[in-house]
C-alpha cells in the first residue's frame, strides 16, 4: 500500500515496479522528453524535470520508503540533502560528456544509498610484538561535528533561509543566446553561492561562522586483539564526520603488520633464522632466541642431532596466538650453519693430519669412494683453485672492452664475434 501513487504514474510504472524497472521507464520518458529535443515544446522541460524528480525518489530506496509511507511530505522532513537538478541526473544517468546524447548509456549509474559522511580510513601499523600480547591504542582524529552553539543551522533559529535564487539548490539554469541558437548551462547560484540558503551576516553563527560544523578532536581506543591479521579492519560506525541532514560517516582503522627483525609471520606461525656453527650442528649446544613477550627461549641440540645447513625443525606452540582462539601456531627455525674458516693447520688453511685423522673416524665415509668411474673410464686429474673475483667479472662483460679497439666495426659483428671466442 502506497500513500500516493503521483511519481509511479509520471514514469508509467506500477508501485511495485522493480529497480530495473523504474530505471527503462526513466531512460525511455528522459530521452524523449529531453529539452534539446523538444525545443518548441514548453511542456516537454516540465515534464523532463518531473520525470527527473520522480525518478531520482524512487531510485533510492531510503527515499522511495519514505515516500510509499508518507507521500511527498516524508521526503520534505526526511529526505535529506537537496534534490539533485533534472540535468545533473540525465547526465550522470546517461555518462554526461559530450552532450547529453552524446554519451548515450555509456557511463553507469552511480549507486545511490542513503546519504552519509564520507569514511575516515586510516592504517593503523602494529609492531609483531604488539600482536602478540595484544594492546589498546589511543588515536586522535579530528572531525567536523555539528555546530553546538547553533545545532547546525549556521545561525539564529530562524534567520536561515532557503535561496529563492536557486529554490535551495546552489545551482541554476542559465540560457545563453549563442547566434541562432539558445544554449542552457548550469552555474553556481550567484545568490547564495552554492550554499543554497541566505543567512544575513548579522544573523550567522559566531561558532562556526555559518557553517554549521566545527572541527573537534577525537580519541578513539582502538583494540588490537592479539592474533589479529594484516588487513583487519575496526570499524567505529557513526564516529566519523557530522555533516548537517545526512548520517555521520564512519572510521575504519586498517591493522597493518610492521616487519620484525627477527621474526617473520605466516598466518599464526612464525619463522626464525639461526646460525649455528658446525660443532653445534653435529655435537649438539644451544641456542638462544629472544621471544615477542620478553621470554628467552633457550634450545637444546641434542648432540648428534647433526642439523644440516637449510634443514627447518620446529617448536609446537611458540607461534603467534591465534586470533580468537586460545591456541598458538608454531615457531619455526631455519638453520644456517656456519662453517670454519680455518680449522688451525699448519699453513693457516688446513687441517692438521690428525685433525683429518680424527674427522675420518667419526664421520661417514666419503660419498665419491662409493661413486667412482668405471675401471675403463678416461680419467682427468684436477684440483681446485680459489675465485678471484676481479677475473671473473672480466670474464662476465665479455668483450665489451674490444669496442674501443674496433670502433669501426658494425657492432653486430662484434658482438658475433667475441661470442664466437
Ligand atoms: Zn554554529
Ligand atoms: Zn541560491
Amino acid at each position: 500500500m502506497v500513500k500516493d501513487q503521483k511519481f509511479y504514474d509520471i514514469l508509467g510504472v506500477s508501485p511495485d515496479a522493480t529497480e530495473a524497472q523504474l530505471k527503462s521507464a526513466y531512460k525511455k520518458g528522459a530521452l524523449k522528453h529531453h529539452p534539446d529535443k523538444n525545443a518548441h515544446n514548453p511542456d516537454a522541460a516540465e515534464k523532463f524535470k518531473d520525470l527527473s524528480h520522480a525518478y531520482e525518489v524512487l531510485s533510492d530506496p531510503e527515499k522511495r520508503q519514505l515516500y510509499d509511507q508518507f507521500g511527498e511530505e516524508g521526503l520534505e522532513q526526511g529526505g535529506g540533502g537537496g534534490g539533485m537538478a533534472a540535468e545533473d541526473l540525465f547526465a550522470q544517468f546517461f555518462g554526461g560528456g559530450g552532450g547529453p546524447f552524446g554519451g548515450m548509456f555509456g557511463g553507469g549509474m552511480r549507486e545511490q544509498g542513503p546519504k552519509k559522511a564520507r569514511t575516515i580510513s586510516h592504517v593503523h601499523k602494529v609492531s609483531l610484538e604488539d600482536i602478540y600480547k595484544g594492546k589498546v591504542s589511543k588515536l586522535a582524529l579530528q572531525k567536523s561535528v555539528i555546530c553546538p552553539k547553533c545545532d547546525g543551522r549556521g545561525g539564529k533559529e530562524g534567520a536561515v533561509k532557503k535561496c529563492a535564487g536557486c529554490d535551495g539548490r546552489g545551482m541554476k539554469h542559465m540560457m545563453r543566446q549563442m547566434g541562432p541558437m539558445i544554449q542552457r548551462f548550469q552555474t553556481v547560484c550567484p545568490d547564495c553561492q552554492g550554499e543554497g540558503e541566505i543567512i544575513r551576516d548579522r544573523d550567522r553563527c559566531k561558532q562556526c561562522n555559518g557553517k554549521k560544523t566545527i572541527i573537534e578532536r577525537k580519541v578513539l581506543h582502538v583494540h588490537v586483539d592479539r592474533g589479529v591479521k594484516s588487513g583487519h579492519r575496526i570499524e567505529f560506525r557513526g564516529e566519523g564526520d557530522q555533516l548537517p541532514g545526512v548520517e555521520p560517516g564512519d572510521v575504519v582503522f586498517e591493522i597493518e603488520q610492521k616487519p620484525h627483525p627477527r621474526f617473520q609471520r605466516k598466518d599464526d606461525d612464525l619463522f626464525y633464522h639461526a646460525e649455528i656453527d658446525l660443532l653445534t650442528a653435529l655435537a649438539g649446544g644451544k641456542i638462544h632466541i629472544e621471544h615477542l613477550d620478553d621470554r628467552w627461549l633457550t634450545v637444546d641440540i641434542i648432540p648428534g642431532e647433526c642439523i644440516s645447513p637449510g634443514e627447518v625443525k620446529v617448536i609446537r606452540g611458540q607461534g603467534m596466538p591465534s586470533y580468537r582462539h586460545h591456541d598458538y601456531g608454531n615457531l619455526y627455525i631455519q638453520f644456517d650453519v656456519k662453517f670454519p674458516e680455518r680449522l688451525g693447520g699448519e699453513d693457516g688453511a688446513a687441517l692438521t693430519e690428525e685433525q683429518i685423522k680424527a674427522l675420518e673416524s667419526v664421520l661417514p665415509p666419503r660419498i665419491a669412494s662409493t661413486t667412482a668411474p668405471p675401471p675403463d673410464a678416461m680419467i682427468d686429474d684436477f684440483t681446485l683453485e680459489a675465485v678471484d673475483p676481479t677475473r671473473e667479472s672480466g670474464r662476465a662483460r665479455g668483450g665489451a672492452s674490444m669496442e674501443d679497439d674496433d670502433d669501426d666495426m658494425h657492432p653486430g659483428a662484434e658482438r658475433v664475434q667475441c661470442a664466437s671466442q
